[in-house]
Parts: C-alpha cells; sequence; structure tokens
C-alpha cells in the first residue's frame, strides 16, 4: 500500500531539483513531505533520474499554473524541464505506474486561453525553448532542443516538439527554405499547434499544419517513446495531430519545406456587401489546384464592426500611411469586411507580379477606392503579429484576460452567421480583431484527430477580443463571455452546425458531441495510447483515473468561467 503526500516548498531560496543527487537536494530545498491531502508519493519522483531538472521554484509553478487566457488557473506540483525525449518518457513511465496516480501536461509556450496546458496537482512539462531561456532552460529544454535539423535534399525539417515555430523559420531560412503552412503568429510551439491543427491563410492551399508533418516522435501516456508516421504506427501519428495533447508529447516533428519565397505583396480591399466578400474569398480559395502565378499564396480577411476597429492592432496596415474613414464608406448595416491576400515573390517573378496580381484582383468586386497595398520580406509578414505584441506590451495591453472564441462555421450558413452575429450580436463596439476566412476540407486529412464541419468549405470566425478593466462594460470579461455564450446559443437555435476551433468545454456530453462521428474513434485511441487518462488534463475531456486530486483548477477573474472537474 503507497502512502500518498503532498510536496510543498518551503524554502527561502527554492531551486531546481536534479533527482541524480536525491537525498541533499531534498534537505537543501527544505521540501516539506505532509501526510495531509494526501497526492502522491514523492520517492517514486524521486527515483526518476532525469536528466534535466524538476523545478517546485515558485516562479516556474506560477507561470505553469497561469496561460495567455488569464481566465483559468490551476497549480502544479512541478515542472519538469526536460533535457531530452527520454527524460519526458522517464516521468511519463513514473505517473503511468505510479499507483496513487499522477497528471502530466506538455506545455508549449502556454497560449492557450482556458488553461489547456495545465495540470492541477500534477507535473507540467515545460516543452518550451524560446530564446528568453530560464536558468533552468539553459541547461534542459535548450538542451533537448538541439537546432532543427534541415534535409536540403529531402525538403524536411526534424524540430523539437517544444521549438517556436519562429526559430524553425529562422533555422530553415539558413537554407533557403520554409515551413508551407504557417499560423498568424509564430510565437507558438511546434507541439502546441500540431495539437490543434495549425492554421492560417496558407491553409486554404497547403492545409493546416498538421498536414504538413511527415513523422513525429511521440511519449505516448505508458512512457513508450515511439516514432511514427503514415506508414509506422500510423494510428498514433492520425491521433496525435489535432489530438488535444490527449494520446502523447510530441517530442520531435518531422515538417515538410519549401523554397522560402523572398518576398511579398500584401493587399487589403473593403467591402460593404457580406455576399460579394464571401464569394470573392470562396473564389480565392477554389484556385488551389492553379499554378502559383495564377492564385494568391494567402487568404484571410476580417470584420470591421466599429470604426475602432480599423486601426486595431491587428490592422495596423492601414495607419499611419493609409488612414480610413468609415464614414466615408456606405457599409452595410455598419459593418464592413476587409479582405486580406498575398502573393510572394522573389527575383524571379518580380516583373511578373504587378501583372498577376493586377490580374487576379480585377476578378473581385470590392469597393474599388479601397485598396491599400505593401511590399515587405517575407519573413517580416510571417512575423508581423509579433510587431503588434510589443506595441500592446509596451502600452500594458497583452497582459490582459483574453476570452477568445473560435469558431469553425459551415459555408452554407455563414451569411446566417453574419446576420445574427456581426450585425446583430455583436452590437457596434468590440474590442479586438473579428477574423474570417474559408478554407477547403479535403484539404484535412480525415485520419486526424481535429474536427471541422460537413461540408466541403467553411469558415474560421475567430474572435480575439481583450477583456479591459475600464468603465466601459463592453470590454468587460464577463460582458464578452457573455457575448461568446449568445453566439453559441444563437448557432445552436438557428441549426447552425459550427465547430469550435481550439475548443474548450465543461461537460463531457459536450466534447462526445464536438466529436460526433469522430467520438468512438477518439474514445478507443485515448484508450490506447493514455489508459490512464493522466495527459493533458486542463483540456478536461477525460476522467484520470484517480480523478480525487485533480479537482482544484480554479476559473480565476470571473464566475462564468465554469470548470468542470471532468
Ligand atoms: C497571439 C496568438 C495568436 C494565435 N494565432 C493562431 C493562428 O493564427 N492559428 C492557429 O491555429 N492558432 C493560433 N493561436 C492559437 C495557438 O495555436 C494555440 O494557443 C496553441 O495551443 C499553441 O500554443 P502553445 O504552443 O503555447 O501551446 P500550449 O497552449 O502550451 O498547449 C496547448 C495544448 O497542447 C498541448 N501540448 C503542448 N505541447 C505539446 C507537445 N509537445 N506534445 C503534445 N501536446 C502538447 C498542451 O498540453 C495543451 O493541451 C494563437 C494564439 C495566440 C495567443
Amino acid at each position: 500500500m503507497h502512502k500518498r503526500y503532498n510536496i510543498v516548498a518551503v524554502s527561502q531560496h527554492p531551486r531546481e531539483l536534479s533527482f541524480a543527487h536525491v537525498p541533499t537536494q531534498i534537505l537543501r530545498i527544505h521540501i516539506l513531505i505532509v501526510t495531509v491531502g494526501l497526492t502522491v508519493d514523492p520517492t517514486e519522483l524521486l527515483r526518476l533520474g532525469v536528466d534535466g531538472q524538476l523545478s517546485v521554484d515558485p516562479a516556474d509553478v506560477e507561470t505553469a499554473s497561469s496561460d495567455f487566457g488569464l481566465m483559468t488557473r490551476a497549480k502544479p506540483l512541478a515542472v519538469l524541464h526536460p533535457a531530452s525525449a527520454e527524460d519526458v518518457a522517464r516521468l511519463i513511465r513514473a505517473a503511468y505506474g505510479s499507483a496513487p496516480g499522477l497528471t502530466v501536461s506538455a506545455r508549449g509556450h502556454g497560449h492557450s486561453i482556458n488553461g489547456q496546458a495545465q495540470a492541477t496537482n500534477g507535473v507540467v512539462i515545460k516543452m518550451s525553448s524560446s530564446r528568453e531561456r530560464t536558468a533552468a532552460d539553459q541547461t534542459s529544454a535548450a538542451a533537448a532542443a538541439a537546432r532543427p535539423q534541415v534535409s536540403e535534399r529531402e525538403m524536411y525539417v526534424d524540430v523539437w516538439g517544444g521549438d517556436l515555430w519562429i526559430d524553425v523559420l529562422k533555422a530553415t531560412l539558413e537554407h533557403g527554405l520554409a515551413p508551407k503552412s504557417w499560423t498568424d503568429y509564430l510565437y507558438l510551439t511546434v507541439g502546441g499547434t500540431l495539437s490543434n491543427a495549425g492554421i492560417s491563410g496558407q491553409t486554404f492551399n497547403h492545409g493546416p499544419q498538421i498536414a504538413n508533418v511527415q513523422e513525429l516522435d511521440v511519449v505516448t501516456g505508458k512512457g513508450e517513446l515511439l516514432t511514427c508516421s503514415e506508414e509506422k504506427n500510423s494510428e498514433l501519428f492520425h491521433a496525435v495531430l489535432g489530438g488535444l495533447g490527449q494520446f502523447g508529447i510530441i517530442t520531435r516533428a518531422r515538417i515538410a519545406l519549401e523554397p522560402a519565397p523572398q518576398r511579398v505583396r500584401w493587399i487589403r480591399v473593403l467591402y460593404s456587401n457580406f455576399s460579394s466578400f464571401t464569394k470573392d474569398q470562396e473564389f480565392l480559395i477554389s484556385l488551389h489546384g492553379l499554378p502559383a502565378s495564377q492564385r494568391f499564396d494567402y487568404v484571410e480577411g476580417f470584420v470591421i464592426v466599429d470604426e475602432g476597429l480599423i486601426n486595431n492592432w491587428r490592422s495596423s496596415f492601414f495607419s499611419p500611411r493609409n488612414p480610413v474613414k468609415l464614414s466615408s464608406i456606405n457599409a452595410d448595416g455598419g459593418v464592413l469586411y476587409c479582405l486580406e491576400i498575398t502573393k510572394n515573390y522573389d527575383e524571379s517573378t518580380a516583373e511578373t507580379i504587378d501583372q498577376e496580381v493586377e490580374g487576379l484582383l480585377k476578378k473581385l468586386d470590392f469597393i474599388p477606392t479601397s485598396v491599400f497595398t505593401t511590399d515587405l520580406p517575407y519573413v517580416d509578414f510571417l512575423d508581423r503579429v509579433h510587431k503588434a505584441e510589443l506595441k500592446l506590451r509596451s502600452k500594458g495591453l497583452w497582459d490582459v484576460p483574453h476570452p477568445w472564441f473560435n469558431l469553425f462555421v459551415p459555408k452554407s450558413r455563414i451569411s446566417d452567421f453574419d446576420e445574427g452575429v456581426f450585425k446583430s450580436i455583436l452590437g457596434n463596439k468590440t474590442s479586438g480583431p473579428i477574423l474570417i476566412y474559408p478554407m477547403n476540407k479535403d484539404k484535412w486529412d480525415q485520419r486526424s484527430s481535429a474536427v471541422t464541419p460537413d461540408e466541403d468549405v467553411f469558415y474560421l470566425v475567430a474572435l480575439l477580443r481583450s477583456a479591459l478593466d475600464t468603465a466601459d462594460e463592453t470590454q468587460s470579461l464577463e460582458y464578452l463571455m457573455h457575448q461568446n455564450r449568445q453566439i453559441l446559443r444563437f448557432c445552436a437555435a438557428a441549426g447552425i452546425k459550427a465547430k469550435q476551433y481550439l475548443p474548450h468545454y465543461t461537460t463531457q456530453q459536450e466534447w462526445v458531441d464536438h466529436f460526433g462521428d469522430k467520438w468512438a474513434q477518439f474514445h478507443k485511441r485515448k484508450m490506447e495510447f493514455d489508459p490512464r487518462h493522466i495527459l493533458a488534463t486542463g483540456q478536461r475531456i477525460f476522467t484520470p483515473s484517480f480523478a480525487h486530486n485533480t479537482k482544484n483548477t480554479k476559473p480565476i477573474n470571473t464566475h462564468n468561467s465554469i470548470i468542470a472537474s471532468s
């Protein structure tokens, strides 16, 4: 019979715990073992013998307790800075074999909204190896993250699961190559975006990031370190892609590359009519099979429901050189739509780029006076949101609650969504960008765990709003979260079969509904690869087999964010 303990750090000078020298370390950091509120047998952790560091430093624990959403808190027992994939496997083997049980969550860059990378009373594995390394990173995640290995001949790169996409880009550009499919923001980890899908304006053409992976190394919930691909351990490969961290921890990913473009022509045009806007977006994504010269490389768009938005952080492009006076444009129901497109080029195509862009723009039905164009290096285009981040940080507007909400809406109902949400529920004020762009379903591999609507074309609608503590109640967290719930209720009442992207639910029934036809397979894969349900419990899909010690996840800032304890 195992005794269970809480591990509580009481040191004034907490340090990371290297289990190679256990007894003295324990004394040095004054770990107090109490037998009240028993959770885990520490001797099981102490036997790990990891090469990296297991930290109970309050700063590490604090970081792992929170995320970009700033709406949910859950305190782990400890944070592992792995030195290798083998360290990850050691921890999970110990957790899997532990009689009282221990949950383990990989944390990428912690850019989730609802605590998805947290682990109440468990261990968080800090996968990220960003350039801003902490002392612990210097010897652990950084060591694991050997530089990305590029194969120029076979056009792929092998990366550590905790690498940031910005670092992957920089490493591949040294070889004149780059990944094909992106997210709008590059300070996210490879493992984090591959656990969701990874989407941006290239998705209509190349599919999401999960469709551009050739091979993975994964540590399953049983602690096995397996290589998987379409040919090898294929069930695990497809399970993990879009798998919300439920089946294993990605320690290595092999990403397909293409020759890197040098420059980007970046264009924005406005529409006052929603059906012209979506007709043009759908036309542009239908060109995906054509040679590059006959299509754009990136298709996105956003909604402008109030004048403030036109110069918001996501659309700073318009100003100061291109100020837009909304009042000068006759908006449909007060709402404008902005199509955002790009064309990549380099020296060899520099002479024809103007003609190609002109030829494509001629086929579109935007407001003729509303063309805004800029030209910039490829890397600056891909890294555009980081510039906005730095601006927001300087104004203290980055570390605020983010009740972000993403939906995939089937094409057949997008105009109903426009009427009911953009022109009604949102009112004429919003506090952040609202993205809208379509994707082709046949670019998504149906064997993956990702869930999309049941139509050939569907739209991402992303409400990327920040809550501010001002006198204006329309900017409050409660108000924005209430609107998110109203939108879900509106979709349900109108029979719009939308699916959440980066999903967040509070009951298992909602998860079953979310996965629909895929639930049985998702469940079966869980039983096979993480039978004790110890991984990524912050997603709240499955109950760990020892649920008594995982129940103190707390919503912060709001009473509306009710977190079910699985
Ligand atoms: C400013 C900003 C812009 C964004 N833009 C986009 C965008 O354009 N397109 C898009 O698709 N998404 C976008 N996202 C969302 C982003 O993809 C998710 O937040 C995603 O979770 C990646 O973040 P992360 O690396 O910080 O992962 P985390 O939030 O740390 O983790 C997310 C989930 O993945 C699991 N996980 C993390 N690493 C691994 C691993 N190595 N193996 C297995 N599971 C793992 C975690 O346990 C957790 O459940 C954006 C987010 C922000 C904050």
